[in-house]
Formats: C-alpha cells, sequence, structure tokens
C-alpha cells in the first residue's frame, strides 16, 4: 500500500512537525514542550515500524487487542498512548504496555486501574459535546475524578484529554477544556498536561494549550476501515 511507504510517510510526518512548530510559535509556546502522538489504530504493524524508524516514539490505540498485538511485535521502548473508550473488565490488561490511558471518564474505570505497583499516567477524558456515547466524563464530575485518581496506587495523573466536539468549532471547545485543566491543577498542580488536538485541528488545540496531540492521517495517510 503506497500510504504507508517510507518516503509518504517522511514527508506528511514533516509536513505536521512544521505546522506544530509555527502553531507553537504563533501561540508563544516552545515546540519542544509539545508531544505529538501517532494514532495507528487500524494500520498494520508495518506501518507503525517505518515511523519507529523514521524516529517516532509516541503511538497511539484506541482498541485494547490490537494495541496489545502492536505493543508484543514493536521495540520496547515506544510509548503506547491509549485513546480510545475502554471497558472497566480490560483496564488492568491495557495497564500492561500502556504508558497512558488518555480515556479515564468513569470512577469504576478508576477503581479497576488502583492497586498497582509500576505507574501509569492517566488523562480525565472530558466529553465537550454534552451528547452521551462518545466518551468522556460530563465536565462537572472530572474534580471527583481527578481526586479519585490522585488518591489510587500506581496511578499518576497527567491532565485532561478531549476530543473536539463535531459541528463546532474547535477553539471554543478547547478554551473550555483549558478552563477545565485550570480546576484539575488546583486538586494536582503536576497534572498539567491537555492531550488534545487531531490532524484537522491541531492548531486550535496549541492556541489553547495543548501539550499532547494525537494525530493520526495527516501523518498515516488514510486509515484502513474498522478490521
Ligand atoms: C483516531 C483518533 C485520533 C486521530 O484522529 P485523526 O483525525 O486521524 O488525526 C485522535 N484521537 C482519538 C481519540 C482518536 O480515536
Amino acid at each position: 500500500m503506497s500510504h504507508s511507504q517510507p518516503d509518504a510517510l517522511r514527508s506528511r510526518l514533516e509536513a505536521v512537525s512544521e505546522r506544530v512548530v509555527r502553531a507553537a510559535e504563533e501561540a508563544g509556546r516552545d515546540p519542544s514542550e509539545v508531544t505529538t502522538i501517532v494514532v495507528t489504530k487500524f494500520h498494520p504493524v508495518e506501518l507503525v515500524q517505518n515511523l519507529y524508524d523514521l524516529g517516532v516514539r509516541d503511538f497511539g490505540e484506541s482498541r485494547h487487542q490490537e494495541a496489545r498485538e502492536k505493543a508484543a511485535a514493536l521495540p520496547a521502548d515506544i510509548r503506547w498512548h491509549f485513546v480510545g473508550q475502554l471497558q472497566t473488565k480490560k483496564a488492568r490488561q491495557v495497564r500492561t504496555y500502556a504508558h497512558s490511558i488518555h480515556s479515564v471518564d468513569r470512577l469504576q474505570l478508576v477503581d479497576a486501574l488502583d492497586g498497582a505497583d509500576d505507574e501509569t499516567e492517566v488523562f480525565v477524558q472530558v466529553d465537550l459535546s454534552g451528547e452521551p456515547g462518545r466518551g468522556g466524563a460530563a465536565p462537572a464530575d472530572v474534580p471527583e475524578i481527578a481526586r479519585r485518581v490522585v488518591s489510587a496506587r500506581g496511578l499518576r495523573l497527567a491532565g485532561v484529554m478531549a476530543v473536539a466536539p463535531l459541528g463546532e468549532d474547535a477553539e471554543p471547545a478547547f478554551r473550555r477544556l483549558r478552563e477545565i485543566s485550570d480546576r484539575v491543577r488546583e486538586i494536582d498542580p503536576d497534572a498539567r498536561r491537555i492531550s488534545a488536538g487531531m490532524s484537522g485541528d491541531l492548531e486550535s488545540a496549541l492556541k489553547e494549550g495543548a501539550t499532547h496531540l494525537r494525530v493520526g492521517s495527516a501523518i498515516t495517510g488514510q486509515r484502513p476501515t474498522a478490521p
């Protein structure tokens, strides 16, 4: 498949990196403080390996089985970011390979992840749309979930995560996320991270303080349909 060829990947990776540098500088921020996670869901292991060979170390996946298989097949110094909706009964298994989990959106999930010896970084996912079903906690529920993460053993609260709602400008939505992030930092001053911004809206996210971008198709090319 031509879209996974190293040359095409390299030029798309460079193009996104230029977008990130430009947008960060326009926002008066240091581009080196922004982490770009390449979301490789539904793509084959070879594409991830090609990106690894180009220097990428942060990858995002949204399904447990697929993520586990890729983690087992690929180099151990990859940081896997779990970004998809997570079932409570699979939570502990995701801990075994994930560097961070971006989709913690309910107390039961925190309880399921609680109690491990090693440390996993978690983001509380916020629903900015007001429409249930796409994942994410209602903004009003975020402080309680954040407090539960802070008191759990083996979890470190990284900050907040969100996907921009459909049918609305991303920027005001990301501004609301930044306000929620401010509240979370009152609970834990170290929970400074904001995971926001995808292929189409990373500039808006950087303007509103995103520290972790989750970029898929702009780097990988078109995604195969879900297996
Ligand atoms: C697929 C996905 C992305 C990447 O989306 P693109 O539009 O391809 O950049 C980012 N975040 C989450 C949660 C995703 O599921």
